[in-house]
């Protein structure tokens, strides 16, 4: 007699169940999932303990047939896909046909279901995987299921499960997650007979993200609804006051389905660069909208993973499409929806390398440009100019304005190779290096020539300074200098695009009025009125908010 045996079929499910249902929140997803699929509308979610004792979804969906009952629970059984070919245009959250099958194997199962052609509804009871009783008992259309003592047939799963609080928590999460991106579906949650989270289903992103996330949340979102070819993305982006050092508030959908990707998750880093500040993860709820055979989602049974077929098209749409989301930001009351395109695109092509294309139009502004009247309060601390826009009072940082606007030009001269750039020093000094900085400006003495500098070495140590870069700024041409050798010495990097990112930012930020330093209100004004006109005027390049806006309402008592 041989050693190997053929696995009976509970033993078969307990294991496959295992893969799938690994705690009581990936109960409450599939049947949740199950429901969504069935076309419901509304959908209420009961536990009990954390799920362990009791997990109820009821749902006003298409229901189940009669004659479907005792096959929805075998394994392998799905009415969504004939073929592996047809997940080539399947939408369905499921179609493995695992899940009812790998849930009733280790609970006590309770299915009641009525299709909409049946006058009445069915309830079939299950345990182990094997039907104990079906009869016909009174129902709504729709589709109920009670399970009950999840792992109560597999201890060791069950011993691994985390207090009722932990995995309520779970549960949770998960479920205004898919409430977050099912917009037209109203959920219950219930959680030890406690209403804890509902939706009404009225498709409105922001009544939701409301109650989720609150007030701050709220007020400091964009909504984003972008198209390009057969891609579609909506959801919310949010500025730089709501940004994370995690990424709990980055949540990403591929047709309604959450997913985990690293050519998403990169494209979201670089499109919110500069928009958030240094190590921050800005906020976004994001569903993108493609045709299902753009993608695999076979990969693995939780179906948070995904490859898609042409990731570098999907970058690029993710990027522009946050991007140019951000930049549709009201400003300064402002509410510019002029098309973005352009200059996301160069920036794009900047990153990538692409920026070949030596244009000198200066599409760093806006398209229609326009004057702003405000009432000039004041300076605070020499640091914030306040002015009053009708009803809003706004806190303008003189810093990081100044720097967004030096930024966006040395960028643009730069990235054109325009030549002109420079503005001749009156007498030209020359000064001692270290041996540091002498190397380092050898090695990159590119960037300092298209940035604008005009330099000459006198021996191996000495340079002459013959021209800076031809921006307005206060400072002496030897300290914008070494401050800006300083900064790029102080930081070790290898990337020439980050060099490369890093050198304009700094020559932006060093050039740039510092905090303490006296203002003319001409001066003032001149910050305001080129500020406004940026394609992007929001924050600093390092992602710190130029303004900060109180509305009447707010400081009122
Ligand atoms: P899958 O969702 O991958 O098809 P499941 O095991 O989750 O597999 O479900 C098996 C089948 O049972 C589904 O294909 C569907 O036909 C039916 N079903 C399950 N839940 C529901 C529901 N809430 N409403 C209507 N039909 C359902
Ligand atoms: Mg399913």
């Amino acid at each position: 007699m041989g050693n190997i045996v053929l696995l009976d079929d509970l033993t078969i499910n307990k294991i496959a169940a295992g893969e799938v249902i690994e705690r009581p929140a990936n109960v409450v997803k599939e049947l949740v999932e199950n429901s969504i699929d069935a076309g419901a509308t509304n959908i209420i979610i009961e536990i009990k303990n954390g799920g362990k004792s009791l997990i109820k979804v009821v749902d006003n969906g298409k229901g189940i047939s009669p004659g479907d009952l005792e096959i929805s629970i075998e394994s392998h059984a799905t009415s969504k896909i004939k073929k592996i070919e047809d997940l080539e245009n399947t939408y369905t959250m499921g179609f493995r046909g695992e899940a009812l099958a790998s849930i009733s194997a280790v609970s006590y199962f309770t299915l009641i279901s009525k299709t909409e052609n049946n006058l009445s509804g069915y309830k079939m009871t299950a345990t182990s995987g094997n039907i104990i009783n079906i009869e016909e008992v009174a129902a709504k259309t729709g589709t109920t299921i009670m399970v009950e003592n999840l792992f109560f047939n597999t201890p060791v799963r069950y011993k691994f499960l985390k207090n009722d609080g932990t995995e309520s928590k779970y549960i949770k999460e998960w479920v205004q997650k898919v409430a977050l991106v099912n917009l037209n579906i109203s959920f219950k949650l219930i959680i030890d007979k406690k209403d804890v989270f509902s939706s009404n289903g009225n498709g409105k992103i922001e009544d939701l993200i409301y109650v989720i996330y609150g007030k701050k949340i709220c007020d400091n979102i964009i909504k984003v609804d972008y198209n390009f070819d057969k891609y579609k993305m909506s959801g919310v982006v949010g500025n730089t006051m709501i940004a994370e050092e995690t990424r709990r508030n980055q949540i990403t959908y591929l047709n309604k389905r959450i997913i985990k990707n690293p050519i998403i998750m990169n494209a979201i880093d670089q499109a919110f660069k500069g928009a958030t500040g240094i190590g921050k993860h800005g906020f976004c709820i994001l569903n993108l909208e493609m045709p299902a055979n753009f993608y695999d989602v076979n990969v693995h049974p939780n179906k948070m993973e995904v490859r898609f077929k042409d990731e570098d098209e999907i970058y690029k749409f993710v990027y522009h499409g946050i991007k140019e989301s951000l930049l549709n930001a009201e400003f300064l009351g402002d509410d510019d929806k002029s098309d973005k395109k352009e200059y996301v695109e160069n920036e794009f092509k900047f990153l990538k390398n692409e920026s070949d294309v030596k244009t000198e139009d200066d599409n760093i502004i806006r398209e229609n440009k326009r004057k702003i009247d405000y009432k000039f309060l004041g300076i605070s601390f020499k640091t914030y100019i306040v002015i009053q826009i009708k009803n809003d009072v706004y806190f303008i940082d003189q810093h990081a304005a100044h720097e967004r606007i030096l930024y966006e030009q040395i960028k643009n001269n730069y990235k054109n190779n325009i030549s002109h750039n420079t503005q001749m020093t009156f007498i030209p000094e020359v000064f001692e290096l270290k041996h540091n900085e002498a190397e380092f400006i050898k090695e990159n003495m590119e960037l300092f020539t298209n940035i604008g500098f005009d330099l000459e070495f006198f021996g191996d140590n000495s340079i002459k300074i013959n021209g800076i870069p031809d921006i307005e700024y206060r400072g002496k041409t030897k300290n914008i200098f070494f401050d800006i050798l300083d900064e790029m010495l102080s930081t070790n990097r290898t990337i020439f695009k980050d060099i490369e990112e890093r050198f304009i930012a700094t020559v932006a930020c060093k050039a740039a009025v510092k905090a303490g330093m006296d203002l003319t209100e001409k001066e003032v004004d001149y910050l305001i009125q080129n500020l406004l006109v940026l394609n992007n005027p929001y924050t600093c390049p390092h992602g710190r908010p130029t303004t900060i806006k109180f509305n009447k309402n707010e400081m009122s008592l």
